[in-house]
């Protein structure tokens, strides 16, 4: 990483439900496939993804999962990553790449994405349209079980740290690190899991749009 001045204002943002769609949207032509394909109902599909990606997601244990013969397992992969690759952009929430813009000219852009390590790096990969926003020393891939405020913590620093993140988990856990970062939880209108949370609107902003995410980054 390179060094962080006082006088920067630092944005760190998760990727997954903060800047993409990744269930609803990105990742369900794969499902409807799978469900073609193995023959099972549609909510066992559904129930055993979400099982997959409670833990570290990979494609074998989604396939494990659905039963999925294993000479199959690296040809299907393929073709699933072919579909996903090239969706990936277009699976970015509305406007969040105007308002990524926006701050760009204003604020250092931070990624901080947790769980597979070679998984978010291949989905980071195939937003394409991320790329020109986001320095590499400034992207962050973190297990699961790991921490994402060591990797905030380094950007403490600027003279104004804004937290993007849609996971109580991490929001608490840079909240008790990092106490004067400004904290925002997107809840996207699609993310079923984005239920309410006792944080919200006390220990945490929330923002339903790129639009209210944008404002609350630009209050003083
Ligand atoms: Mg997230």
């Amino acid at each position: 990483m390179t060094d962080v001045r006082p006088d920067e204002i630092v944005d760190v943002f998760d990727l997954d439900h903060t800047l993409l769609n990744a269930e609803a949207l990105w990742f369900r032509p794969a499902l409807d496939w799978l469900e073609t394909y193995t023959g099972l109902p549609r909510a066992v599909v559904n129930e055993r993804f979400a099982a997959c990606n409670k833990k570290t997601f990979t494609f074998e244990s989604l396939f494990a999962s659905l039963g999925v013969p294993s000479p199959h397992w690296e040809r299907i992969e393929r073709l699933l990553r072919g579909g996903l690759s090239s969706r990936a952009n277009r699976s970015l929430y509305p406007f969040v790449l105007p308002m990524l813009a926006e701050r760009r000219r204003v604020a250092r852009l931070v990624l901080v994405t947790a769980g597979d390590e070679a998984w978010q790096r291949w989905k980071f990969e195939q937003l394409t349209e991320l790329h020109p926003l986001f320095l590499p020393e400034d992207c962050h891939f973190v297990p699961l079980a790991g921490s994402k405020a060591d990797r905030v913590d380094p950007y403490r620093v600027a003279s104004r740290l804004s937290f993007v993140d849609d996971s109580p988990r991490w929001l608490e856990e840079v909240a008790s690190r990092i106490s004067h970062a400004r904290l925002i939880r997107p809840v996207w209108s699609d993310t079923t899991a984005a239920a309410d949370h006792p944080g919200d609107g006390k220990h945490w902003d929330v923002a339903c749009s790129a639009a209210e995410i944008h404002a609350i980054l630009t209050l003083p």
